[in-house]
């Protein structure tokens, strides 16, 4: 990024940041972006360090709904695509799979992940990944990455690193790499300090990690060490908040709505319950659309696809991330994102980001943090279930989310109903645990 532009942000990092609610139109901020928007074809590739790949500086990642909206990316130039062997039970891989058949398999970069803990063995890990490539119906994978490592240990895992040696050799996979989210769970180590011990490790070629203009001072000295030693860097979680909630009419329900009426229902509840049960949902969102309506008219903000155009924009903007990885469900993502490719950030987004932190410091729950977890009387993983509601609220991934909160179990948000909250004021950037994850087990725990 420009260092006068981001010098401008980082002045002010130390304010709190933020993220909240909310739904809306589809106002641009700037008439760059206006611009770009017609633009709907990849027109910048960056080198995926020491992988040597011409890498798409939008790339493809999670759960798309079908083989065609794979093909469709691939279309709109974006070669690098991003799955996990957990994403859709598989069917991401399978999709992925299916529509690669379509593609030059010499012009794009695939990556799976697999997660396991320490006691997974080398030839469990080998078994797995000889299932990733079969359901993507391939050869060979661009890179074996451990998905969403929370700690030094797993790093280190030999049989990992041994397995990924073997597979090189057989030549089923170029490359390793890990993603990290930072710490979920009590006691569990920063973003950064996984990340690093990755980076001296050696061995690894790519690291996929949570980079947004709300962590950027973290994420920037892993970027910083990525880049001594030549490392591929790809990011996610780019936009930590939300400009617009929903308006609720229970006549006229929006797609999302009307499942949450079904699921509501569905559980017994009548649909006068149904509808207030919603009504209380949103109640926190409209408090804070309330204070952001004005601050977001002044730019033209509106709307969440503008706030997560103008999110990925500002990681666009530094040419030490090389590609940015946007969560793709449907066709939509794909016409949102294509057309920043190659954009940067100018002064009137950086000014709006700026006072988004000024507004919203206390609504956003940071990725990866979690240093509140010790204060929560039933050690609840407080940023775990609060990154399952960004999943449900930013992403259209209310299905996931919901499975994934109700892995969970009975260690869940519930308990914060009857709690007497020594968690309050525990947030170093004042977000309101309590009523967020109220908030966010009213929206997950229909799964
Ligand atoms: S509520 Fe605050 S302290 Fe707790 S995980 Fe989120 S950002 Fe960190
Ligand atoms: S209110 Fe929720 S997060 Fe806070 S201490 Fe109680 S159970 Fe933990």
């Amino acid at each position: 990024m420009d260092a006068k532009l981001r010098g401008a942000l980082s002045r002010r990092t130390f304010l709190k940041i933020g993220g909240a609610a909310v739904a809306g139109s589809t106002l641009s901020l700037t008439g760059t972006l206006c611009q770009k928007q017609d633009e709907s074809r990849i027109k910048e590739y960056r080198t995926l360090g020491r992988t040597g790949f011409k890498a798409s500086d939008i790339s493809f990642g999670g759960d798309p709904a079908t083989t065609e909206v794979v093909r469709y990316a691939y279309d709109k130039g974006i070669n690098c695509f991003d799955t996990a062997e957990s994403y859709l039970g598989g069917d991401s891989e399978r999709r992925i799979g299916k529509a690669m058949q379509f593609m030059d398999r010499s012009k794009i970069f695939i990556t799976t992940k697999l997660k396991f803990g320490m006691d997974e063995t080398e030839q469990n890990i080998t078994d797995r990944f000889r299932k990733c490539l079969e359901r993507m119906q391939t050869d060979y994978a661009d890179a074996l990455s451990i998905h969403a490592a929370d700690n030094s240990q797993i790093v280190k895992h030999e049989g990992f690193h041994s397995a990924v040696v073997k597979l090189k050799a057989e030549g089923r996979v170029k490359h390793a790499g890990l993603s990290c989210h930072g710490p979920e769970e009590e006691g569990e180590e920063s973003m950064e300090s996984v990340l690093t011990t990755a980076i001296e490790d050696g061995r690894f070629d790519l690291v996929l990690m949570s980079y947004n203009f709300l962590n950027e001072v973290e994420a920037e000295r892993v970027l910083a060490a990525c880049k001594a030693r030549n490392i591929g860097t790809t990011a996610m979680k780019t936009s930590p908040g939300l400009i617009e909630i929903e308006t609720f009419d229970p006549d006229n329900p929006t797609e999302t709505q009307e499942y949450l009426l079904w699921r509501f229902e569905k559980e017994g509840l009548s649909k006068k319950e149904a509808i207030e049960r919603i009504h209380d949902t949103l109640k926190d969102q409209e408090r804070i659309r309330g204070k952001i309506v004005p601050f977001a008219k002044k730019y033209g903000v509106v709307s969440n696809e503008e706030l997560r155009k103008v999110c990925a924009q500002w990681v666009l903007s530094n040419q030490d991330m090389h590609t940015v990885c946007i969560t793709v469900v449907g066709f939509k993502e794909i016409d949102m994102f294509v057309p920043l490719s190659g954009t940067k950030v100018d002064q009137a987004a950086i000014d709006f980001l700026n006072d988004f932190q000024l507004a919203y410091g206390s609504q956003y729950c940071r990725h990866g943090c979690n240093q509140c977890a010790a204060n929560c009387a039933h050690r609840l993983p407080v940023s775990r279930i609060m990154r399952y509601s960004y999943y449900f609220a930013m992403q259209n991934r209310e299905k996931y989310a919901m499975g994934k909160y109700r892995e969970l179990g009975e260690k869940n948000a519930s308990l914060c109903t009857t709690c007497e909250a020594p968690c309050t004021g525990t947030c170093p950037y004042g977000v309101n645990i309590q009523a967020n994850l109220a908030s966010a087990h009213s929206l997950l725990k229909l799964g």
